[in-house]
């Protein structure tokens, strides 16, 4: 599933592309047809992105288009007229000069501007969002027997973080990931968060996740860079097995909540 980082610069992509002009709304796939055609026409005011959930919005008597992608949503941008209609899209906007294919979402539905702040509200802050408040992540934080590691999956205490970001923070930071959130002190914590402010917006100017320090680089290392579907140079996730950047130690692999989970167990320690 996508990182919080992927949705805020689709928040921005189609800011960027369709803001403030009317565009064609339509969703060749008919799931979406009746609201696309309410909206068709109408200006695109302006994008938010909360976490992992993203919003466009139209003039105000309309709303906002809430997009979750889920595991197997995906937009593709492009230039000029859209193109015929291929495979199931679900939400198609498209200007003239841009357009935009939704397919696959796990959410594409039209809300009010109460019901879009009521997703909102059920969120933790989000590192990528400039009013986000790191307090109110600590507060449950500092009061869970959960695993860290499984409380920064948890979009209800901190919004945008998968699967990457929390094993990458938690080796940056030398914490064993199955340490109870209440076990944290409050400088680890606000470490924590201030490292995932500076990667995810790193994420979001890149368009992947690079967690090495300068001295971790392959060039630095004089390594050969990885190779994996899943983005750029990381410490320990999808690295099971593989020797820490740092100790030359295995780096370990477990399950927790249903969830892959990476760490070096020499340089987080129990
Ligand atoms: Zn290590």
């Amino acid at each position: 599933m996508p990182e919080g980082h992927v949705i805020h610069r689709l928040a921005a992509d189609y800011a960027e592309r369709f803001a403030g002009r009317p565009v064609r709304v339509d969703s060749p796939q008919g799931k979406f047809a009746d609201t696309a055609a309410l909206l068709d026409g109408q200006p695109l005011t302006g994008t938010e992105a909360h976490g992992k959930h993203l919003f466009l919005g139209f003039p105000e008597l309309l709303g906002w288009v809430h997009i979750h992608l889920g595991l197997y949503g995906k937009v593709a941008f492009g230039t000029g007229p859209a193109p015929a209609p291929v495979g199931q899209i679900r939400l198609r906007l498209a200007n003239g000069d841009h357009w935009a294919e939704l397919r696959g979402p796990n959410t594409c539905a039209l809300r009010t501007d109460d019901e879009r702040a009521a997703v909102a509200a059920r969120l933790g802050p989000d590192p990528l969002r400039a009013d986000a408040d790191p307090e109110a992540a600590w507060h449950r934080v500092s009061r869970s027997r959960s695993a860290i590691a499984t409380l920064l999956m948890d979009q209800q205490v901190i919004a945008g973080v998968g699967n990457v970001y929390r094993a990458e923070v938690l080796f940056r930071h030398g914490i064993d990931p199955h340490r109870p959130g209440r076990d944290l002190n409050r400088a680890e914590w606000e470490a924590c968060w201030t490292d995932l402010v500076l990667l995810m917006r790193e994420g979001v100017r890149l368009g992947r996740i690079d967690t090495v320090r300068p001295e971790h680089t392959p060039e630095a290392m004089g390594r050969p860079p990885r190779v994996d579907d899943h983005g750029g140079e990381v410490y320990v996730y999808r690295r099971a097995g593989q020797s820490c950047l740092v100790c030359a130690g295995p780096v370990a692999t477990a399950t927790l909540a249903a969830r892959n989970l990476f760490w070096c167990p020499r340089c987080q320690p129990r």
